[in-house]
């Protein structure tokens, strides 16, 4: 607190990032990076990238990006936006799309703890609608809301850290339901098992579907996100972008997000072998006694019915693992755990398999 401070920066809960710890042989579990490295073609365009022509500005409008982008997921490149990351077009959603004449925002009650960041930054009036005891969205509680109208409905497909997705109908239903509110799709995870909200687009102006180049990409040191939609909305985004930062995305994130992208065998290989390793955990994780959620993400979300979420978290990382905890009503006794490689998953079962047999 310092009184050179601006009125509102006190105020502020700012998001905490998983921890990024300089143990010796440590195994980072806690924030859902890629365990194989990204593209090799993505490496050599940022190399090629980095040239004289670092001293031009980017191009702002990263056209060979968004042509890109566009042709992949069959739209017009007017119809994408990008961003820093996904969660720098999250705050410009915010921004752009919320803030309504005190119309409030819906989201899940348990969802990516960011939004309620956001939601305090910009003064978002917003309702937290909670998930049902499975853990899944109950879509009639949104398609059947008879509150005030709402600005915005926002949540992530799949869901994070619960790892669960909705199907499409259920998505398209919200999105009909609401022709007058813009509804945020925040699709992080969804390369890794779950159907994009992006094949709707042509029938909903009013839903806006966000990509990231972190989780399936593995980029999440470039800071490559974007978003997809409606002109009218990516309007929106833009205004708010231009009168922030116009040069978010630099020339070497542009580059190597562009290789990456193209880059289809690698993407599918690497995706499907996460999403195998993520079987395979879930099963060992379910033999040592965890209750485990069904995920279509890089991640399950587990717990253990006679061993302390807490616990687990302290003991597993004397042993240089880390995973992620969330100290919130409902899920405090449940740890996040990224899918690794086989050898990752591997450590992580014998280390929890000590823990589990020790106090019994
Ligand atoms: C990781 C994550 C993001 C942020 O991704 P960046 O593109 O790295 O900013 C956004 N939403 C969810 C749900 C995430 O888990």
């Amino acid at each position: 607190m310092s009184a050179l401070w601006s009125d509102h920066v006190a105020d502020l809960l700012p998001y905490v990032p998983g921890e990024q710890a300089g143990i010796p042989n440590l195994l980072k579990l806690n924030t859902n990076e890629h365990p194989y490295g990204p593209s090799p073609e993505a490496i050599a365009a940022i190399r090629q990238a980095a040239n004289d022509s670092l001293r031009l500005y980017p191009d702002y409008q990263a056209r060979a990006l968004r042509q890109v982008i566009a042709a992949r997921h069959g739209l017009t490149p007017d119809q994408v936006f990008l961003g820093n990351g996904s969660d720098e077009i999250l705050a410009h959603a915010f921004d752009a799309l919320f803030l309504r004449e005190g119309r409030p925002l819906l989201m899940p009650d348990i969802t990516y703890s960011f939004y309620q960041t956001y939601c305090r930054m910009y003064r978002v009036p917003h309702v937290c609608i909670p998930l049902a005891d499975d853990f899944t969205m109950r879509v009639a509680d949104y398609t059947d809301w008879s509150g005030p109208a709402p600005a915005g409905i926002i949540f992530a497909h799949p869901n994070a850290p619960t790892g669960r997705a909705l199907e499409l109908d259920d998505i398209a239903a919200i999105a009909r339901a609401h022709p007058d509110t813009a509804v945020v799709v925040d699709e992080a995870y969804v390369d890794f098992g779950a159907q994009s909200a992006v094949s709707l687009l042509g029938e909903f102006d009013n839903l806006l579907v966000i990509h990231t180049l972190s989780k399936s990409r593995s980029l999440a040191g470039l800071r490559v996100g974007f978003a997809m939609g409606d002109t009218a909305l990516i309007e929106a985004l833009t205004r708010i972008k231009d009168s922030f930062n116009s040069y978010p995305v630099d020339s070497l994130a542009q580059a190597g997000a562009r290789a990456a992208l193209l880059d289809d065998d690698y993407f599918e290989m690497t995706r499907h072998a996460v999403m195998s390793s993520r079987e395979n955990l879930a099963r060992e994780l379910k033999a040592l006694g965890f209750e485990v959620l069904p995920s279509r993400a890089n991640f399950v979300f587990a717990r253990h019915p006679a061993h302390d979420a807490v616990d687990i978290l302290a003991r597993v990382r004397k042993q240089g693992i880390l995973l992620r905890h969330f100290r919130q009503p409902r899920i405090d006794q449940f740890l996040r755990i990224t899918v690794g490689t086989p050898a990752d998953c591997e450590r992580l079962c014998q280390c929890l398999g000590q823990i589990v047999s020790k106090s019994h």
